[in-house]
């Protein structure tokens, strides 16, 4: 049985990872994707379990090899979707979420227009700045190119199927449960 394949995109520091985080923490049998990048990893994150980090050369020998579903430029760093283990979660009959950014988004929907794109926003852009700042995992430099995606990730964000705002944490978790569990009784 084929399962249901869901997208979450939204800004740098606007909350992605901390809202999946207490969706999967409440619904265990969901895949997250593990993405491949260039990025070096941040003190405490694991290869193979936060993504595959993999050089420049071999991301773009994946590239050549076909090998992504798709694979986007973001602030300076490459991020790629595996094929292979999203094709094969999907034919186990596992509903799959990939926390992807903007522009790789709009590729899944491309070549799986029934894909459910999420794009996750702030209550403001200020909150976004203080949330991204506040984490203290990227130099000043990284910070702005991050920032530099906003106004590009808010355009794109329009052909999303559904937003949802990230200001009450729990409220957005909830969110998030209600529009995966409508998606998933309609399949
Ligand atoms: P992203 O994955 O979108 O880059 P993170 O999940 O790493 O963002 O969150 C960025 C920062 O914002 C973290 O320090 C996190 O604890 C904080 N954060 C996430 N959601 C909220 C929220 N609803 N209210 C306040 N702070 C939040
Ligand atoms: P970070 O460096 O903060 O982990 O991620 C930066 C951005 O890259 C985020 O928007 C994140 O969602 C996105 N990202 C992570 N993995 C992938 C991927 O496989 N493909 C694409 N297109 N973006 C990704």
């Amino acid at each position: 049985m084929n399962k249901k394949l869901f997208v979450l995109s939204g800004s740098s520091g606007v909350g992605k990872g901390t809202v999946l985080k207490g969706f999967l923490e409440k619904n265990p049998d969901f895949m997250l994707s593990i993405s491949c990048t260039t990025r070096p990893p941040r003190p405490g994150e694991i290869d193979g379990v936060n993504y595959f980090f993999i050089s420049k050369n071999e991301f773009e020998n994946c590239i050549k090899e076909n090998k992504f579903l798709e694979w986007a430029e973001f602030a300076g760093n490459f991020y790629g979707t595996k094929k292979k283990y999203i094709n094969q979660c999907l034919e186990e009959g596992k509903n799959v979420i990939l926390e992807i950014d903007t522009q790789g988004a709009l590729q899944v929907k491309k070549q799986m227009p029934e894909a459910v794109l999420i794009f996750v926003c702030p209550p403001s852009y200020e909150a976004l700045e203080n949330r991204l700042r506040g984490r203290h995992t990227e130099d000043e430099a990284t910070i702005q190119k991050r920032l530099e995606q906003v106004k590009k990730e808010i355009e794109r964000s329009k052909k999303f199927d559904y937003q949802i705002v990230n200001d009450r944490l729990e409220d957005a978790i909830s969110r998030l449960e209600d529009v995966v569990n409508g998606e998933i009784k309609n399949a």
